[in-house]
């Protein structure tokens, strides 16, 4: 049961209850922003709005207990393939819904008064390899080209590489409007006032299976029984395919990992402030966020180069039970920042721990987000990327306002090829398998 303001492993009542207006699968940054908007904005003057939270393991232990914390909106790098998918006017769309995301952060973080290490900064993409450094500039260059708002990104002039951002061999570099946070604190604070208005929270349950029933009600079966809903909402990321059948191989489960690295004491001399991505291809790139707070150690997510191209870890696999994913990975982390960073020193062994997550990958690369087709008060909030803590909130606003009835048409507060649609269902597009080439030969099984 509840130990203080820890959630990790509590159940609101003994038993499961036996039924509930809204049920919502999955305690993590998507599942408890939706829970924190319906109580929100529900109007509760009338009824009492009947909330059950089901989590298959402890509260938040999914990708958003183990990620980050990079809030670093995309406003200019896909720029142009959506572009060319999507059109202009779409493409614009989708880089300005995540940049008003750290906006919206912000406001929720001042009014709820939570302390999860929120720090807004200017975010740094260095590009340090010839053909994705010319892609990036090209896709910045025609947002710009195409009227769009770049006033927020600057270009650093190449001769300023060392002395502005630090980082060597830097071929293409932009900064713009970024932030991180302490993900896990924010979900626990959130879900904490949830549980305050009346949220009943089951963790270590599993849910088999959700079906509509006949009657328009949900049967929602679970490890520990089974309840009924009038609303389910999904908030499963990479799992889903498990138990929403449609996503089958639209949303795929891979690895991720991160560490924590102790600063060097020349580094110290002079923390960082800004974070970091140091892309040397599309996939491939390493995100770094220096903690401005408590010991200022150093987050570092990536090392994909050293496993991306055996399948058998990188495709389809949900274990996150792995400290670090091969020696590779963990031989790459520790050399990062001296061999990235210029004046950090020698020491090598500051890298103190490591751990890996599952993210949700989907074949588009977007979330899928809305009512499921043809399966009414069925809704998903699913597939963020990688790219989850620019994306989730402004979503999980959109889908409760939609959920609660108080819009009709959720294209109205989030980009459209985020919704999930019959069509975007059956397209047989798959980018991460087709751009990674990791399909038919796999051959370099690092
Ligand atoms: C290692 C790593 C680093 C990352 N770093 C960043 C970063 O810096 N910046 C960024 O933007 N994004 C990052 N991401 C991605 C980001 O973490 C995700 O996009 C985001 O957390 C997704 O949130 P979510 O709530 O949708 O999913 P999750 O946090 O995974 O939550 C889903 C929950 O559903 C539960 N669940 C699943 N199936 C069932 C079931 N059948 N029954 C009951 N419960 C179920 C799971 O146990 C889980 O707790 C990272 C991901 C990983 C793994």
């Amino acid at each position: 049961m509840c130990d203080g303001d820890n959630l990790s492993n509590y159940r609101s009542t003994v038993d499961l209850p036996s039924e509930s207006d809204i049920v919502i699968i999955g305690s993590g940054f998507a599942g408890s922003s939706c829970a924190y908007y319906l109580y929100k904005n529900a109007d509760l003057t009338k009824n009492p709005l009947k909330i059950t939270m089901i989590e298959a393991r402890e509260t938040c232990s999914g990708a958003t207990g183990r990620n980050g914390g990079h809030l670093k909106p995309d406003v200019y790098y896909s720029y142009k393939r959506y572009s060319n998918k999507y059109g202009q006017q779409i493409a614009e769309t989708l880089m300005e819904f995540e940049a008003k995301q750290i906006d919206a952060m912000s406001k929720l973080v001042s009014e709820e008064n939570i302390e999860c290490d929120w720090t807004v900064t200017r975010a740094c993409d260095a590009y340090i390899e010839p053909e994705i450094a010319a892609e990036a500039k090209a896709s910045y260059e025609q947002r710009c080209a195409d009227g769009g708002n770049v006033s927020d990104i600057h270009e650093i002039p190449p001769g300023d590489y060392l002395s502005m951002i630090r980082v060597k061999n830097v071929l293409y570099g932009v900064t713009f409007t970024g932030a991180s946070i302490h993900p896990y604190k924010l979900v626990h604070h959130l879900l904490n006032k949830c549980v305050e208005k009346g949220m009943n929270l089951q963790t270590n349950t599993c849910v088999s299976s959700a079906t509509r029933l006949p009657s328009g009600e949900w049967s929602i079966v679970t490890s520990r029984g089974t309840l009924k809903a009038s609303k389910v909402i999904f908030a499963t990321n990479a799992y889903t395919a498990g138990i929403v059948p449609v996503l089958n191989d639209k949303i795929v489960p891979i690895p991720g990992t991160v560490c924590r690295i102790i600063p060097s004491i020349n580094y110290m001399l002079s923390p960082l402030e800004m974070t970091y991505s140091i892309r040397s291809n599309g996939h491939n790139f390493d995100y770094m966020i220096p903690r401005q707070v408590g010991d200022r150690s150093i987050i570092l997510g990536g090392a994909k180069r050293t496993y991306m191209y055996n399948r058998k870890i990188f495709h389809n696999n949900c274990d996150d039970s792995m400290e670090f994913i091969n020696e590779k990975s963990k031989m790459y982390l520790e050399e990062f920042m001296p061999k990235h960073f210029h004046n950090w020193g020698n020491d090598q062994n500051g890298c103190k721990q490591m751990w890996t997550g599952i993210l949700g990958f989907t074949s588009d690369l977007l979330p899928f987000v809305g009512e499921l087709p043809d399966q009414s008060n069925g809704y998903v909030i699913v597939g963020f990327n990688g790219q989850g803590m620019p994306r989730i909130l402004l979503c999980a606003r959109a889908l409760a306002d939609l959920v609660l009835g108080r819009i009709d048409k959720i294209e109205e507060l989030i980009p459209e090829p985020y919704i999930i649609t019959k069509n975007r269902l059956e397209t047989k597009e798959n980018y991460l398998l087709d751009r990674m080439a990791i399909q038919s030969d796999l051959t370099h099984t690092s």
